[in-house]
């Protein structure tokens, strides 16, 4: 990185940070978790004001506020070249949605829709997710989706655990900010990047929430998959119900697929 004489920018604090937690990662094997302390049930909390006289005021952030800082973190990588995948994308895709979300979707990688566009799930298993998450009686405006990797591996060959290692601090970074609920981890690469578990199965795990790091993280098949496998559609459905239950939305009634 170039070094120059100004004092530095919350960006390049931001960059810092990220790159910090990289070079951990890298040299140490450091676990880049916890990204929040481990407490069990994570509540969706409206805004209050705090007690002025509390010395350990709780700091809520504001949706502006959040945008804010992802709109930050996004200055601070969008000319990220940590690893291969930067040389051969078209578009870096950072993710996109409501950034107070109660729910996120996180996916493996960008696929050639996605690399054109610079946006997430846009394809045919991107309108495949829209479909679903309009079937949950919400809309994509309403969740936040994301991938592990932030750049299309070439061909859309899947990426080896190893390979994700260098963008985990972004997604984690966006988690970090946005604070789901329940994260929807779709696939088995993605879990296998967000669990740091390269023998996960999906068809093992799918359909039972897990807890992970605070957070409550369901997996289940990514909707590519169902494009091939439509008859998984309906496990697919029952897992998503089972987010809005713990939600407290009331799932729709079920119009087809
Ligand atoms: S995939 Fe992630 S780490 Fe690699 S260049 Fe893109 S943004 Fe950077």
């Amino acid at each position: 990185m170039e070094q120059t004489d100004q004092v530095p920018s919350d960006r390049d604090e931001l960059l810092n940070e990220i790159l910090a937690r990289i070079e951990l990662e890298k040299w140490f094997g450091a676990d880049l978790y916890p990204i929040r302390p481990d407490n069990g049930e994570t509540q969706h909390t409206p805004a209050e004001p705090a007690a002025a006289d509390s010395d350990e005021m709780a700091v809520v952030e504001s949706p502006n506020e959040k945008q804010a800082q992802l709109d930050e973190l996004f200055e601070a990588m969008k000319t990220c070249h940590q690893c291969q995948f930067g040389d051969t994308r078209t578009k870096l895709v950072f993710g996109e949605g409501n950034p107070d979300a109660r729910l996120m979707f996180v996916g493996e990688a960008p696929g050639a829709d996605e690399d054109r566009q610079g946006r997430p799930f846009v394809g045919r298993a991107g309108q495949l997710l829209t479909r679903m998450i309009e079937a949950m009686g919400l809309q994509r405006e309403d969740v936040y989706i994301g991938n592990i990797l932030k750049c299309r591996p070439p061909n859309n060959r899947t990426p080896t655990p190893a390979e994700m290692t260098p963008c985990l601090p972004y997604i984690l970074k966006q988690i970090e900010i946005i604070e789901p609920e329940i994260i929807c981890g779709l696939g088995a690469v993605a879990l296998k990047g967000l669990l740091r578990d390269p023998s996960v199965s999906i068809g093992r795990i799918r359909g039972a929430f897990i807890d992970w790091h605070g957070v409550r993280l369901m997996p289940t098949y990514h909707p590519a998959y169902l494009l091939r496998s439509p008859q998984q559609k309906k496990v697919v459905w029952e897992d998503l119900q089972a987010i809005l239950r713990e939600l407290g939305l009331e799932p729709p009634p079920r119009r087809g697929s």
